[in-house]
């Protein structure tokens, strides 16, 4: 028993049990769909499912990237389904989502890096679900030419991709990405189409500073991003990057109102904060405020 790995009381998740639970997941076995809730181990997801909220995760199952936080696998990458944009469309049709968050693996190994697919299954969305809105959680694209420009153009509501920690840290924990390209990303997205709202995310307690992370911050803003989600980082097995320490709800609250000082107009911050989670609820009362 490691006690620095043992959870504190505020991380508490109920096991998956509901029957929406077990619908969701039959729908998405059926459409041979993957999802970053199972995938990733999200400890969100008993809750999440039971509402009928998941994030897809297209361009398959598995990642050509290593990150030392993340539990998808890793390997050579599966072909393309080409019935993948009907298949999310008809999920999030049958789910009657509001909202939709479409993430994917990193596709190093295509030349678009996958562009193309994700302005696909933005489009057949937009035309099976027009009252959905559609955020997406984008790869970084490094290398990729015109990739950003090709999603942007189809029109998300929200274009998202995540920071995911300091600077300092991306050497062990994000190998293979480079913050700049990131940052860079999230500006151009904005400059292409200003209509669209821009977001990003860490995870902390992997060993940053409270410094670090307000100059994320800052850089984040300086790139003209609207909407920011900080939040404990958890370790999926023991092969993975340990986790320095737990943040706490006090420290959370602290960064979330930082945060809207520094002007962005959505903040999630909290222990279980995901990128996604309750990514809709917060987008509809950002549009109503
Ligand atoms: Fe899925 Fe996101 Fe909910 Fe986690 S927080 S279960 S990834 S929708
Ligand atoms: Fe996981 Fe994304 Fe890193 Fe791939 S690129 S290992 S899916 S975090």
């Amino acid at each position: 028993d490691n006690p620095v790995q043992r959870k504190p009381d505020w991380i508490r998740v109920k096991a998956p049990v509901s029957a929406e639970y077990a619908e969701t997941r039959r729908l998405m076995r059926g459409l041979k769909l993957n999802t970053v809730c199972e995938e990733a181990a999200c400890p969100n997801i008993g809750e999440c499912w039971k509402k009928k909220h998941a994030t897809f995760m297209i361009l398959g199952a598995v990642c050509t990237r290593a990150c030392a936080f993340c539990n998808v696998a890793t390997g050579r990458p599966d072909l393309l389904d080409p019935h993948e944009p009907d298949n999310v469309a008809e999920a999030v049709g049958t789910l009657g989502l509001e909202h939709v968050v479409i993430t994917s693996v990193d596709r190093d190994d295509l030349e678009d890096g996958g562009a193309d697919h994700f302005a696909r299954v933005i489009r057949r969305i937009r035309e099976t679900s027009p009252g959905t809105t559609i955020e997406i959680l984008t790869p970084d694209f490094m290398r990729k030419k015109g990739a950003v420009e090709h999603v942007a153009r189809a029109l998300p509501d929200v274009f998202n991709h995540n920071l995911e920690t300091v600077p300092r840290l991306y050497p062990t924990i994000r190998p293979g990405a480079r913050y700049f390209t990131s940052l860079n990303l999230l500006s151009r997205a904005k400059e292409l189409e200003p209509g669209l709202f821009t977001k990003s995310g860490i995870m902390v307690g992997l060993g940053e500073t409270k410094e670090e992370v307000l100059q994320v911050m800052d850089d984040l803003r300086a790139a003209d991003v609207d909407f920011l989600t900080i939040g404990q980082y958890l370790q999926p097995t023991p092969k993975h990057a340990a986790v320095d320490r737990f943040v706490t709800p006090d420290e959370f609250e602290s960064y979330a109102s930082i945060a809207r000082g520094k002007g962005f107009l959505m903040v999630s911050s909290s222990p279980l904060t995901r990128s996604s989670y309750h990514a809709g609820d917060d987008f509809r009362r950002m549009r109503a405020a």
